[in-house]
């Protein structure tokens, strides 16, 4: 991105501790926790709060990530498993205790994986007992709960769903951080042992920045291309229906079609990229004829009651995947004092907080990252399971 004379000659000057890029649920959350030190802290947006992912996506609390679990435990190892999966378990309960304390609409209704195929129904099955002999929640039924043609399901009973936007509106209200938005940021810069984040209206100086811009990383910060890449999602809701026919979180097809109803009866259903993926790439904010008629198509076959109900609203929103499926944290390498905390494959409400506070925690304090550390993917493979995924 290029800025010009004319525009960056207007920008005003902001002092702070930290700064704060990207106000969507890591970035309102990381704020807040940067804020609670005592810490002068501004939050800045090129939009506003929730402009992005954060306020276009489902609402589930899940635990888990992409892969199935015993997936995981294949793929990363079974400390990483264990540890990248009980960092959901207490994402989501912080989730609930912050919906609570700021009267945020949100529900623990338990959640549905849903297989539409024998093998996806043995995979749930050893999910299952690889999460039980770990200690999470999760019961597998060989069989369709619902009643509606699916194979099997793995249940779990702690999972909910959440109003994404008014959690991170009463992140940002109450979180004691400045909100600065409308401030496209251009630039970073190390500047005076600090850093400087210039910004179409704003130019902030600070001791330290953590930037929370999850898909949208690399366009700011050039060495974060090898690390997180732009996947598109998309979504429709219904007008309301007569009567509940859902009471749960509920997603199959290895996560690729998810769905809910929300309180006020409307029918919430995103997926459909799965045959699309070479396509649903980039930034581009578009729903796509052929998504849709995927997501119209499950609805048919499994809830085609609600296949004839009016469609509301359709809407896409930019995820950040990364190569092996897991977030990163670490630091810009050409600005030391700026941590970055991004790429949740499409699981930012049921990562995102804890891992801001891991973010937070290593640009206070250096503390150790673990498996989040960016340094992990030196020399890893892309992402071998797809479970669960936006
Ligand atoms: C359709 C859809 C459904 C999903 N469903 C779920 C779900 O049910 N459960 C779940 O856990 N996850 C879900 N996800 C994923 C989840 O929404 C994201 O992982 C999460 O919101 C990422 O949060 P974030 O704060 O890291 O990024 P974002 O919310 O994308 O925030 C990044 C912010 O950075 C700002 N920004 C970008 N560039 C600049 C710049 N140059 N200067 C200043 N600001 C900038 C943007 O305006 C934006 O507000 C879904 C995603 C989509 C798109």
């Amino acid at each position: 991105m290029s800025v010009s004379y004319w525009q960056r000659r207007r920008a005003q000057r902001l002092d702070a501790d930290y700064v704060v890029v990207g106000a969507g649920i890591v970035g309102a959350y990381a704020a807040m926790c940067l804020a609670e030190t005592g810490a002068d802290v501004v939050l800045t947006d090129a939009r506003h709060p929730a402009a992005g992912a954060s306020g276009r996506n489902a609402g589930f609390l899940l635990s888990g990530l992409v892969a199935y679990y015993h997936d995981a435990i294949a793929q990363y190892g079974h400390a990483t498993a264990r540890a990248a999966w009980q960092l959901s378990v207490e994402t989501r309960e912080r989730a609930f205790a912050l919906a609570e304390a700021f009267g945020v609409e949100h529900a623990r209704c338990g959640s549905l994986l849903l297989a539409v195929r024998d093998e996806e129904a043995q995979a749930l099955e050893q999910a299952a007992r690889a999460m039980q002999a770990d200690g999470f929640a999760a019961e597998f039924t060989p069989r369709d709960p619902l009643g509606r043609g699916f194979v099997a399901a793995l249940h779990k009973p702690d999972d909910g769903v959440i109003d994404p936007v008014a959690l991170v509106q009463a992140l940002v209200a109450h979180g004691g951080a400045q909100g600065v938005f409308d401030n496209e940021v251009w630039a970073l810069e190390a500047h005076a042992g600090g850093v400087l984040v210039r910004g179409a209206r704003y130019e902030i100086h600070a001791r330290g920045a953590l930037l929370a811009l999850n898909a949208y990383a690399p366009l700011l910060v050039p060495e974060l291309w090898a690390v997180v890449r732009p996947v598109r999602a998309q979504m429709f809701v219904s007008a309301p229906l007569p009567e509940r026919i859902l009471d749960t979180a509920g997603y199959a097809n290895d996560g690729y079609e998810y769905f809910r109803q929300s309180a006020d009866g409307r029918f919430l259903m995103g997926g459909g990229r799965r045959r699309f993926k070479a396509e649903e790439v980039g930034w581009e904010d578009r729903t796509t004829p052929q998504v849709q008629a995927v997501l119209a198509d499950f609805l048919q076959r499994y809830f085609p009651e609600v296949a004839h109900a009016p469609v509301e609203q359709r809407w896409s929103g930019t995820m950040g995947f990364t190569p092996d499926g897991l977030p990163v944290v670490g630091r810009v390498p050409s600005i030391p004092n700026a941590v970055f905390a991004v790429g949740f494959n499409g699981h930012g409400m049921g990562l995102g907080l804890k891992t801001a506070e891991r973010a937070v925690a290593h640009l206070l304090h250096n503390a150790p990252l673990e498996w989040l550390d960016v340094n992990r993917l030196s020399g890893t493979t892309p992402t071998k399971a797809q479970g669960a995924s936006a």
